[in-house]
């Protein structure tokens, strides 16, 4: 019941009318998160088309394989009222959609992330149509949540919150990133995820590596440990927290590195408020931890939106001219990185509301010591 509260049909109607405003005659879309996010059908992505058209003019409709029929008549999808039509083995899938679709189409928009072979094959079926990016059309409508995306986002939160919480149970000199990632998969889907997404565990000088993911380097005492996780929940929402924690006695440089990462993305999640820019909110942690004197190893940009996939529009970037807005979610979590020597990361989900900002990562973000 989530579901439909989190992908209402009025979600198509929306897409619809953005459609027709960019002059575009309908939408293209194959599996992935556009799909999710219009329909809420997960479909699998298959040599086989599966492709939603959403046309300016007239009735949605999702034509899919015969075979993935009753899965797709069983996701919120069946429930949407569209019509789904399933293919047979010997038809093509292609010209059937170009005979579905209102009239010789001018311009449609694909999927930004269909398949070449399938978008050439549209190419094919529909001579002389133009194709741009669906994108241009989606990535405004999802990059602002509704109130029941916010709900997702904020059980999504909470949920790997518990995750970070309990830490302690896993990390532990004498194990490695890998058993320790193991756990924590497991752990990610045990506390309220279908789907576990990533594991980042750099112990050590690994935690100077932003996208090191796990190794087989055995954590010690005295060890500095970063832990970035995210997973998907049934909402199909998606979460994404990074904490650090630090085995025993931390290296006294480490202490200072930590205190002002903190301090810069304090300030950044307490700036979050709608009018200010992206690139505004990223200055105020880079600038400060420029300061600091770290300014060289702070290597990435601020942050990323999240909602049906971990990462999507907006980008929290220098020199970004993007105006936030309310309902717009994404991460805050600028980083330091000494190379072969250790680094942190400190990342929280936030909303930008009617007058500032809301946390939806709630466990403590200063280091945490573990035995
Ligand atoms: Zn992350
Ligand atoms: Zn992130």
């Amino acid at each position: 019941m989530t579901t439909t509260a989190v992908h209402p049909a009025e979600r198509l109607e929306r897409a619809r009318q953005a459609t027709a405003a960019a002059g575009l005659d309908a939408l293209l879309i194959s599996p992935g998160a556009d799909l999710r996010y219009l329909t809420g059908y997960d479909a699998l992505p298959l040599e086989r088309l599966t492709c939603l058209v959403l046309p300016a003019e007239g009735e949605a409709f999702l034509v899919v394989p015969e075979l993935e029929r009753p899965a797709a008549l069983a996701s919120p999808a069946g429930g949407l009222g569209i019509g789904i039509t399933g293919w047979t083995e010997t038809e093509d899938p292609y010209a059937l959609v170009a005979a579905r679709l209102p009239a010789r189409p001018a311009c449609v928009g694909v999927d930004n992330h269909m398949w070449a072979e399938k978008t050439m094959a549209f190419r094919a079926a529909l001579p002389g149509t133009r194709q741009a990016l669906a994108g241009t059309v989606l990535s405004a409508l999802r990059r602002r949540k509704s109130a029941a995306e916010v709900g997702a986002l904020r059980r999504a939160g909470a949920a790997i919150d518990r995750v970070h919480a309990r830490m302690g149970e896993w990390l532990r000199p004498g194990r490695t990133e890998r058993e320790a990632g193991r756990d924590i998969a497991d752990a990610i889907v045990a506390e309220g995820h279908v789907r576990t997404d990533f594991v980042v565990v750099g112990s050590g000088p690994n935690s100077a590596s932003p996208h090191h993911d796990l190794s087989d380097r055995v954590m010690r005492p005295g060890d500095t440990v970063v832990v970035d996780i995210g997973g998907t929940t049934e909402d199909g929402y998606c979460s994404d927290s990074t904490r650090n924690y630090v085995l025993g006695e931390a290296p006294a440089d480490y202490l200072r590195l930590h205190e002002v990462l903190l301090a810069a993305q304090r300030r950044q999640t307490d700036a979050v408020r709608p009018g200010i820019t992206s690139g505004e909110l990223d200055a105020i942690g880079r600038d400060f931890i420029d300061e600091a004197g770290f300014g060289p190893y702070f290597i990435h940009r601020t942050g990323h939106g999240i909602g049906v996939e971990s990462h999507e529009e907006p980008y929290i970037v220098t020199g970004s001219e993007l105006v936030l807005e309310p309902g717009m979610a994404f991460s805050i979590e600028p980083g330091i990185y000494l190379p072969g020597r250790f680094g942190a990361r400190i990342e929280d989900i936030v909303i930008c509301t009617e007058d500032g900002g809301e946390r939806l990562n709630l466990t403590p973000r200063d280091l945490t010591v573990l035995p």
